[in-house]
């Protein structure tokens, strides 16, 4: 059983199905299938990863995407439109130089600009006015973007062909463990048996694990995403602005899509505070001065389950049966097909798959832990 039914949860549940053959498999989502995070992202997908661990678990995750759509027939608008990260001092170029050779090493791409190269893809940024000259970037090209709400349907739709359930309004109110193994969840239409349970609940890990127990290293936060009007095409890729936090791209309905930094105080509310808006927009105008033009069609929050050092939990718990995949931040989305598969890998062989050997729960206490810098947010900072 899955209890979460977001792009995490129905792709280990698709993956179980079609790797391990196993499809007696129940999806159980509180709400509607997508209306987590999987939903409310900015669709950024990459493996621009340092730390080993970390960047071939991306990395595996970026060639899932690559042939995602062949693989469940389903149109996900993966596109691989290139992430560029900005940096905009001589201390950022080195460390994004060892980041892009960290990569290469990994077999990921990476490619370190000159500040005309940036230029030349992107004329409109201001250069030399700006308090934070942009000096050059380490691009990506086969990062990009993927449709989320589509990668949700489709595979939702390739498990439930796989003879697999997925219960929408079903909330887990309960996990009910015996003698140290799981024996299923009580839920809001009533106890389902399960003999393995696998939450993947980003956003309400630690709630869902404190039904077992189990006190999670994990804050959880809110994050905010904007959308401007539509507007021709402009911004040829995605771009992260390296003197603050912010980032943006353009949909293929035309409306410039960008977010920054998390709110920065614990919240299950899924919205935002106005503080964070204006450090958004601040981020923005300083990247970019003609955003000031456009108006503001939509704003959200999502819940970001922040791990203490960044990285994922993908790993057995001390309950036997019981498994848990967390602590996504906020750059779960990219994660999702390589998330799903090693959780599947996971939850069928009950060992870890290489990918996801050091996503474990204990790193916290043994202090092996995955302290990637330069990706988001810092987690333990906040
Ligand atoms: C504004 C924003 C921008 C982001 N941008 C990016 C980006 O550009 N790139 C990127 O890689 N990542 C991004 N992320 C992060 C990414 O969206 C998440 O890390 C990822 O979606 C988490 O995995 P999921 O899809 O399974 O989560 P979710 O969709 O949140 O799935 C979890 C599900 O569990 C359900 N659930 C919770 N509790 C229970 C319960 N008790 N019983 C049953 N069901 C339950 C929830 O309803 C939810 O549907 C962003 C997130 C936000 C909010």
């Amino acid at each position: 059983m899955i209890v979460g039914g977001g792009g995490h949860g129905l792709a280990t549940a698709y993956y179980l199905a079609r790797e391990h053959g196993i499809n007696r498999v129940a999806v159980l989502e509180k709400g509607w299938i997508g209306s987590g995070n999987a939903g409310r992202n900015t669709t950024i997908i990459r493996s621009n990863y340092l730390l080993p661990g970390n960047e071939q678990f991306y990395e595996h995750s970026l060639r899932l995407w690559k042939g995602l759509e062949q693989d469940l027939n389903y149109n996900t608008m993966v596109s691989q439109r290139g992430v560029l990260n900005l940096l905009h001092s001589d201390a950022q170029r080195d460390a994004f130089a060892r980041r892009g050779n960290a990569m290469r090493l990994h077999g990921a791409d990476a490619e370190l600009l000159d500040a005309d190269a940036v230029r030349a893809r992107h004329p409109y940024f201001d250069f030399t006015s700006a308090r934070f000259p942009i000096k050059g970037g380490l691009l990506q090209r086969r990062g990009g973007t993927a449709r989320h709400d589509a990668v949700v349907w489709g595979y939702a739709r390739g498990a439930d062909r796989r003879g697999v359930d997925i219960v929408q309004n079903c909330e887990v109110t309960g996990i009910r463990i015996a003698d140290g193994t799981v024996q299923g969840v009580e839920t809001t239409r009533g106890y389902i048996a399960a003999a393995k349970v696998g939450l993947a609940c980003a956003g309400n890990s630690s709630r869902v694990a404190a039904m077992a127990g189990l006190r999670l290293p994990i804050e959880s936060h809110v994050l905010q995403a904007f959308v401007s009007e539509g507007v021709k095409p402009l911004i040829d890729g995605v771009v992260t602005f390296g003197a603050g936090y912010f980032y943006i791209s353009q949909s293929d309905k035309g409306g410039l899509v960008f977010g920054g930094d998390i709110d920065g105080y614990n919240s299950y509310a899924q919205r935002g505070s106005m503080p964070t808006v204006d450090d958004v927009m601040e981020g923005g105008m300083a990247l970019l001065p003609m955003l000031g033009r456009l108006r503001l069609l939509r704003q959200w929050g999502g819940i970001m389950d922040m791990s203490m050092d960044g990285s994922p939990i993908i790993d057995r718990t001390p309950v036997a049966g019981l498994y848990l995949n967390a602590g996504w931040c906020y750059g779960g989305f990219k994660a999702t097909p390589a998330s799903g598969w090693c959780f599947a890998y996971t939850m069928a062989r009950d060992e870890p798959h290489p990918s996801n050997a050091a996503f474990r729960l204990d790193r916290f206490a043994s202090g092996a832990v995955l302290d990637e810098k330069g990706v988001g947010a810092t987690p333990n900072l906040h």
